[in-house]
């Protein structure tokens, strides 16, 4: 097929969970809307804790009741000191109850999850599905032309790049990428445990990393062991009892026995900040955008909030018969998404920081901070709202 003589408003590059989200709000705004990806099941047996504002998403775009049946609710979020360290701090305990509402989101494998947004997605007339990927993107004046690996070319007013990590898109429109590498990796995989989660998601902090059980349906958690990159080889080499023993271990033995399940991946971590979020008629959403290590849930959640805003932004042009690729619509995406994605990156990364330090008081301003945030209710319920989304797009 070839599609020159059609002018999309609006291709979607890469079907990940923020490409498809995007692609599916941004033709529920009646955008003439394509989405080039490759329709392969999802590769890996991550989760995702997707906080409120996510899920109220999902539910606006007819997605969530697809697939909240394998979702459990958060309902505690509890940090507990594992350094070891002489100067550790206290344990914090955040309960969405003490911010009137009855859980923080939701943890849900990414296979359900994408095969729920692949569902939604098949059923909408205005959305145009591409099996194929982008090989080339050249943008120009007035349009954007993008040539498929399978030698179709397509021409758009806008592109969004959604296509991760090594995003064609953003090299194609020249936006520059700062990347640090953190030398440390995450070793994902779930367990079955003897005694109930409760619903409550347990961070232990290490001299090496965050270790997070995060609870799935039934006595179930999903793990994310962040470890220096050796030592995470190390574990993912071990055969399932003793990766069993060693989570049981790590998990102080708080859900009692633990076997893991089979299926076990390991990603390298690193922070990735573009210098612009959209430029030369392409927008960046999802890990084109940024790549932050999984602390404190935050990068779906931030993807799927740049998937909701050029939704919106886009939407609001064509209401007013602009050009969705134009500068002035690129500022307007770029002014709403770069402060939320600054500050969380910038969150993260100190609170890394903080865990792996050696420095007496780094970590004595770290204990200080946590003892804080334990016993004034005032600063907990900020930080606690803080997490779920940032304040100024909040609705009450
Ligand atoms: C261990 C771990 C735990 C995490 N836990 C959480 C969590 O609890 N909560 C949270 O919010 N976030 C979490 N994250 C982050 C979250 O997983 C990512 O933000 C999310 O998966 C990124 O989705 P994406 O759609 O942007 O990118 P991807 O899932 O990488 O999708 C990009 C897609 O683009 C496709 N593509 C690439 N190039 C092209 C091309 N040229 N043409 C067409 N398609 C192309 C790729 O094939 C891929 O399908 C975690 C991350 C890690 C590593």
């Amino acid at each position: 097929m070839n599609d020159a003589s059609q002018v999309y408003d609006v291709v979607v590059i890469g079907g990940g969970p923020a490409g498809l989200t995007a692609a599916i709000a941004l033709a529920e705004t009646g955008a003439k809307t394509a989405l080039l990806a490759r329709r392969a099941p999802y590769a890996d047996n991550r989760t995702t804790a997707l906080l409120g504002a996510s899920t109220d998403l999902l539910e606006r775009l007819g997605v969530w009741p697809r697939c909240s049946d394998h979702a459990a609710a958060l309902q505690t979020m509890r940090l507990v000191d594992d350094t070891g360290r002489l100067i550790r701090a206290p344990e914090v305990r955040f309960d969405a109850h003490e911010i009137g509402i009855d859980q923080f989101g939701f943890n849900i494998d990414n296979r359900s999850l994408v095969a729920a947004l692949e569902q939604r997605a098949a059923e909408l007339t205005g959305l145009t599905r591409l099996d194929d990927e982008a090989d080339e993107i050249h943008p120009e004046d007035a349009t954007v032309s993008v040539r498929t690996k399978q030698g179709n070319l397509l021409t758009t007013r806008l592109v969004v790049g959604a296509d991760g990590r090594h995003s064609l898109s953003r090299e194609a429109a020249g936006i520059d990428v700062h990347r640090r590498d953190l030398r440390q990796s995450a070793l994902t995989f779930n367990i079955a445990h003897t005694r109930p989660h409760k619903n409550i998601s347990t961070e232990f902090h290490t001299p090496q990393g965050p270790c997070v059980f995060v609870p799935l349906a039934g006595n179930r958690c999903s793990v994310v062991w962040v470890r220096a990159s050796k030592e995470a080889e190390r574990l993912m080499a071990l055969g399932d009892e003793e990766l069993s023993e060693a989570a049981e271990k790590q998990s102080h033995s708080i859900f009692g026995r633990v076997q893991v399940e089979p299926g076990r991946h390991l990603f390298p971590l690193g922070i990735e900040r573009p210098s612009q979020f959209g430029k030369d008629r392409v927008a960046l959403v999802g890990e084109s955008a940024h790549v932050v290590p999984p602390i404190g849930a935050q990068g779906l959640n931030m993807g799927l909030r740049d998937a909701a805003d050029i939704a919106d932004i886009v939407g609001q042009a064509l209401s007013r018969g602009e050009d969705p690729g134009s500068p002035a619509v690129l500022a307007r995406y770029q002014s709403a998404r770069r402060s939320d994605v600054t500050s969380r990156i910038f969150a993260i990364d100190v609170a890394n920081r903080s865990l792996l330090s050696d420095f007496l008081p780094m970590q004595s301003a770290r204990a200080i901070g946590m003892h804080l945030m334990g016993s004034i209710g005032p600063l907990r319920r900020l930080a606690m709202r803080e997490g779920l989304a940032p304040s100024w797009r909040r609705v009450s």
